[in-house]
């Protein structure tokens, strides 16, 4: 009776008890993701049901050992597990503090290995199950930036990409979007499917290109599915389609789909252009998704979530819709290989984002949605902090002004400092290197470094690795001389803090409407003179406004 009992307290233990979760969004410590392993794909089954808040996984996780180590950590969170599997023979794990820690002591380097975790439980975070904005039942997943861990065992980190593939079980009236390709037409689950019992289908995708954990989703929720067309300039290597065109869609709420619109109407044209501008479409289709993510949008790779209050609001997110796709090359194809380097993920959907405008409304419209940018890097409370700030530790406070206009502005002021033809040059040369890959801002310094023979170092330090921006104070001092002729001293003063650079760039300094000479500020006081018939009425720098700059007396 008593030894029943113990087993009995040992099963409700190993199979019902969930441990307690980690805090979500906590920075890796250094180091913390080794190469001595890499994960090649991920195989995902999850078992879902209409009214539950439970699920079942199994993760069929392959990898391939590139050292000999005693264990293979993996995280995971707040879900039980039932048994763990390598190459369909069991084996120890320590399952602790948010990690899996594999005993691997009999596999050598270069041994590719199949791990299989079967787990359950009500994911804490990243899957988010519930009702929707409309009161049914949805489930949506939201892993940024490392919350895959909290529904399936993963390195959750972007420097290992993967490719994944989904079966997903859920309540036959739903339907089910992830990453990739549908692999085939959902059908009946089968009876001993993982999860509920109760009338349910059977979806399959997969994605052959491989992208980080943060971008591996699933969604399942009553929706209605429109499709918009095909983007014909995607040349996509990975469409289904022998002309590289990829299918555009979205999936809606029945009750939104009619105001989200005008949110995605353009979806198929900013496709084209990103394509044109930066290089192939990098995935095997396109869909805008209403979901329960919470940010305004994420850009998961080929399937984009949308915030479902925005879009039952019935607001139009077009920008947002812009900066996602935008996305699909930069952050989910090139990826950061630390999150410190988000900004080569935000910064550039944000200016990216921004040129779709520039050319779709023209160069006023760009113009403004630049300016405001700017203005909300002058108020933003980062200031004093570099773009690239390795003392965040909460990942959601890179979210700031930093990687997102600023990341921008460094962009804008690349293209002013090269010229459009080098700048773009430069963008689609380093996106054919590092597409399906990973980078770090150096990577990109490089390759623009090499594609205009100019010496950028100077520029990154200051823009990316250094805080602020300059604000200057202009000084003139007119000096007469005969018949009305004369000339101006204008000094140029850098006021900004002490604790930010004194700014080197190249820019022009103009006066009344039309006048301007070429200058190089890089100094904390400097003189110009300017010959003029007359006494100049206005005094201005910058006049295309390519500088992020502020004034001292505007
Ligand atoms: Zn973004």
């Amino acid at each position: 009776m008593k030894q029943a009992f113990i087993i009995f307290l040992f099963i409700s233990y190993s199979f019902c008890q969930e441990p307690a979760p980690i805090k979500s969004g906590i920075a890796p410590y250094k180091n913390e993701y080794s190469k001595k392993f890499d994960v090649i794909n991920y195989d995902l089954e999850i078992g879902l049901g209409e009214k539950s808040e439970q699920i079942a996984g199994i993760a069929n996780i392959t990898i391939v050992l590139n050292k000999n180590i005693k264990q293979i950590p993996l995280d995971f969170t707040g879900l039980s597990i039932q048994s763990i599997l390598i190459n369909n023979s069991s084996t120890n794990y320590d399952y602790k503090k948010g990690k899996i820690f594999i005993d691997a002591k009999k596999f050598e380097a270069s041994q590719t290995l199949i791990i299989s975790i079967a787990y359950s439980g009500k994911p804490d975070d990243g899957l988010i199950i519930g009702k929707n904005v409309h009161g049914n039942h949805s489930v949506f997943a939201d892993n940024w930036p490392n919350r895959a861990r909290f529904w399936f065992p993963s390195k959750d980190h972007p420097s290992d990409k993967a490719t994944v593939s989904f079966t997903i079980h859920a309540p036959s009236k739903w339907k089910v979007i992830a990453n990739g390709a549908l692999i085939e037409e959902p059908k009946i689950s089968a009876e001993n499917a993982i999860g509920p019992k109760e009338s349910r289908r059977t979806w399959k995708w997969k994605s052959n290109v491989p992208i980080p954990t943060y971008n591996m989703v699933i969604g399942a929720a009553e929706m209605d599915i429109t499709t918009l067309g095909v983007a014909s300039f995607a040349y996509s290597p990975s469409s289904p389609r022998s002309d590289g065109s990829i299918e555009v869609s979205n999936w809606t709420f029945s009750e939104d789909t009619e105001k989200s619109q005008p949110s995605f109407m353009r979806s198929i044209e900013m496709v084209n252009f990103f394509a044109t501008k930066i290089g192939p479409y990098p995935y095997e289709k396109l869909v805008n998704v209403q979901s329960s993510t919470r940010f305004g949008g994420m850009e998961n790779a080929s399937a984009i979530f949308y915030s479902q209050e925005a879009i039952a609001k019935g607001r139009n997110i077009e920008s947002t819709v812009s900066h996602e796709i935008a996305h699909q090359w930069f952050g989910d194809s090139v990826t950061e290989k630390e999150w410190y380097h988000l900004w080569l993920s935000e910064g550039f959907a944000t200016y990216f984002g921004t040129l779709f405008f520039e050319q779709s409304n023209g160069r006023d419209d760009f113009i403004e949605r630049m300016e405001k940018s700017k203005n909300r890097i002058f108020q933003s409370n980062v200031t004093d902090r570099p773009i690239v700030d390795y003392e965040v530790r909460d990942l959601f406070k890179l979210l700031n002004s930093n990687n997102y206009p600023k990341g921008a502005w460094v962009l804008h002021m690349l293209r002013g400092l090269l010229g459009d033809e080098i700048f773009f040059k430069g963008i689609t040369r380093y996106y054919s290197k590092y597409n399906n890959k990973t980078a770090l801002t150096d990577d990109f310094m490089k390759t623009m470094e090499e594609v205009s023979g100019k010496n950028l170092q100077y520029f990154f330090d200051q823009w990316i690795f250094s805080p602020g921006y300059p604000i200057i104070e202009f000084k003139q001092n007119w000096i007469p001389r005969n018949k009305g002729k004369g000339k101006m001293i204008i000094t140029i003063n850098q006021t900004q803090k002490k604790k930010w650079p004194t700014f080197i760039f190249e820019s022009k300094l103009c006066w009344d409407d039309d006048k301007c000479i070429p200058v190089k500020i890089d100094q904390k006081t400097q003189w110009f003179e300017i010959n003029s018939d007359t006494k100049p009425d206005s005094i201005y720098i910058d006049p295309e406004n390519w500088i992020l700059m502020d004034y001292k007396n505007k």
